[in-house]
């Protein structure tokens, strides 16, 4: 298996005041290509602090983070920019659209800032609009859309590019159990049809069911790491 994400000895500490916050301690992990894995654990157990930065949105206090054989704890703010825009797609729990655009504006903006021409970006947000099945909704804001109906738009825009990792933190943490699943299905699906990568919080051991691994974390440790691919594969 080919790594994607290598984690080495990894610790962060915030400070608050004259307070330290020992978020992660000396975390080591792997996540392969393809790989649909789960970071699990309860609230304030270090999993966003993890996602973070492996998409390098925080600064590590030590440790190395490699993604796709990069270092990307060495690069800097410009170098990290690129490399996201270029790899790595989010989707978040608030959805995070822009209120003012509309279900296919928001699903084209990763793709203007990547400056692919505007017949191309046409045809991607057609296709993916379609996949996540909110077509009926293309030209709806934000607030005229349900949560499960923004939600499909974050997933759209997080996939439209087709980037090669995806992280998400928490995606149904604002939804209701059966679009959650719904939801669930759909972020597995897709990635598995372009053998994309995923790295999603949770703290429900339910949704965890859906990854390859789960990564359990208890108080920034690792307490386990369970790997279904080995089963997966005899199968
Ligand atoms: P989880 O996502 O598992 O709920 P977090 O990674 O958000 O946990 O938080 C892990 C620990 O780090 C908690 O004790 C939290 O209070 C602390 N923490 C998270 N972010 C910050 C921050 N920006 N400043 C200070 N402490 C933080
Ligand atoms: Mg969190």
């Amino acid at each position: 298996m080919e790594p994607m994400i290598e984690v080495k000895d990894v610790t962060k500490i915030y400070k608050v005041g004259n307070e330290k916050i020992l978020a992660l301690d000396n975390v080591s992990l792997t996540i392969n290509k393809g790989e649909f894995c789960c970071l699990l654990g309860t609230s304030g157990s270090g999993k966003s602090t993890l996602l973070n930065v492996m998409a390098g949105i925080e600064k590590l206090t030590s440790g190395e983070i490699t993604i796709r054989g990069r270092r990307i704890d060495k690069m800097s703010e410009r170098e990290l920019s690129i490399f996201r825009q270029k790899y790595l797609g989010f989707i978040f729990q608030s959805y995070n659209l822009i209120p003012a655009l509309t279900a296919v504006e928001n699903v084209e903006l990763p793709l203007i800032f990547k400056e692919i021409d505007p017949k191309k970006r046409r045809k991607l947000v057609k296709e993916i609009i379609n996949a996540v099945g909110i077509s009926g909704r293309a030209k709806h804001k934000p607030s005229q859309m349900s949560g499960g109906q923004q939600q499909r738009v974050g997933i759209a825009r997080a996939f439209v590019g087709a980037p090669e990792l995806i992280f998400a933190d928490e995606p149904t943490g604002n939804l209701d159990s059966k679009t959650t699943m719904e939801i669930m299905e759909l972020i597995k699906n897709i990635s598995k049809q372009y053998n994309q990568t995923i790295v999603m919080v949770t703290h429900d051991a339910r949704l965890a069911e859906f990854a390859d691994k789960i990564i359990s974390i208890h108080d920034g440790h690792i307490a386990n790491i369970e790997s279904k691919g080995e089963t997966a594969n005899i199968i």
